[in-house]
């Protein structure tokens, strides 16, 4: 580890590539495209795109505008960027300027665009979409749609992650039954569970996202892909505890018994949810140890007194992410998901990338 930094991200873009072929693999027809959203879920665009298109990836979906003017910088011309949340009024020209394809709404955003554009149906989320009222009336009024190149029709499922839902079929159904109403178009609708739903759910553009960053796409059973992200910090200070003490704010850890307590450069500032005071875990030399006390700004506290002096020392290695510490279950100690840890990611740590073209280091 880079000798003057205390904390070290890892992004493994081997491992990012073959989640890529994972589900290249899984689909019959069709292409996979992949969500870079939110900075590519914390991962970084600027790297992760170019690693995903050297894998093969043509399609990207991004949130926003920035999102996807970044990803066209970064990319180049020749992949097909859509932005899911489609165009605020008055914000098509930027669209149009560079070459970023709208997933459009809602009639009005339909209104206001001309060009080349995913439709967007809602079958289940009542979130963003046409519900069924409104493909009626585009069915009803196909001028609507005159001027519009629809590259694909789209949707997204609601409990993809829970394969035993009805919910599932139900929008599958009412997808297929939506997308009859309009013109012939080509259609979208798995992220990455909904590929593990089966064929019937793949259509002509696959959107993985999670699984790709190594998060399980599935709530529950094996991860079926690679670790990606990996998270190491040096221990900064280890605190030797005889007599009955507190440690933290608010007091929130009393030691009983004589113990060591290492501190580490790492808090909720850097994205470490603070729902994990008294309840995360780190793995020091492949020793799992409890987080104790509350995890304030900068710094949390572990309980290393299990550990012999030397394996838990100022400057030696834990991991916080990664490794033996799987994202799906330290999410699950947060009370939140592994796709809100990602996108959490700090700002602070040292990044590194791996298996690309040269393993590169960049500081940010
Ligand atoms: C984020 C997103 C995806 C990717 O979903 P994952 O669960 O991360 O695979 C796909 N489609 C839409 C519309 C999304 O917003």
């Amino acid at each position: 580890m880079d000798a003057r930094h205390a904390t070290i991200l890892t992004i493994d873009l081997a491992a990012l590539a073959a989640n890529y072929r994972f589900f290249v693999d899984q689909l019959d027809a069709g292409s996979c495209g992949a969500a870079v959203k939110a900075d590519a879920y914390g991962c970084g665009l600027e790297n992760v795109a170019p690693a995903l298109a050297a894998a093969g990836c043509r399609q990207f979906f991004v949130a926003t505008l920035d999102e996807g003017i970044a990803a066209r910088d970064v990319l180049g011309g020749g992949a097909e960027i859509f932005v899911l949340n489609g165009p605020v009024a008055g914000s098509e020209a930027e669209f149009a300027e560079h070459g970023l394809l709208p997933v459009l709404n809602d009639l009005g955003q339909i209104e206001r665009w001309r060009g080349a554009a995913v439709v967007h149906l809602d079958s289940g989320m009542s979130r963003l979409g046409l519900p069924p009222a409104e493909v009626a009336t585009l069915a009803a009024e196909p001028e609507r749609l005159a001027g519009i190149e629809l590259r694909y029709v789209m949707s997204h499922l609601a409990c993809a992650d829970e394969p035993e839902r009805p919910e599932n079929a139900a929008q599958l159904g009412l997808f297929q039954n939506l997308r009859a109403q309009l013109p012939p178009a080509r259609a979208s609708l798995a992220n990455s569970a909904g590929i593990l739903l089966g064929p019937q759910y793949h259509f002509d553009l696959a959107r993985p996202g999670i699984g790709l960053y190594g998060g399980n796409p599935l709530a529950s059973g094996p991860n079926p892909v690679r670790q990606v992200v990996s998270l190491q910090a040096k221990i900064a200070q280890v605190r030797e505890i005889d007599s009955p003490q507190t440690v933290g704010y608010g007091a929130a850890h009393r030691a009983t018994g004589p113990s060591r307590i290492a501190t580490v450069p790492v808090g909720y500032a850097d994205g470490y949810p603070r729902s994990l005071s008294q309840r995360g875990f780190a793995s020091i030399a492949g020793v799992r140890v409890a987080l104790v006390g509350r995890v304030s700004m900068d710094l949390i506290t572990l309980d290393v007194s299990a550990l012999p002096p030397q394996t838990a020392q100022p400057g030696s290695l834990v991991e916080l992410l990664g490794g033996e510490v799987d994202i799906d279950e330290l999410a699950a100690a947060a009370g939140t998901i592994s796709y809100e840890l990602l996108t959490g990611l700090g700002r602070r740590y040292r990044r590194r990338y791996l298996g690309a073209a040269a393993d590169v280091e960049t500081p940010r």
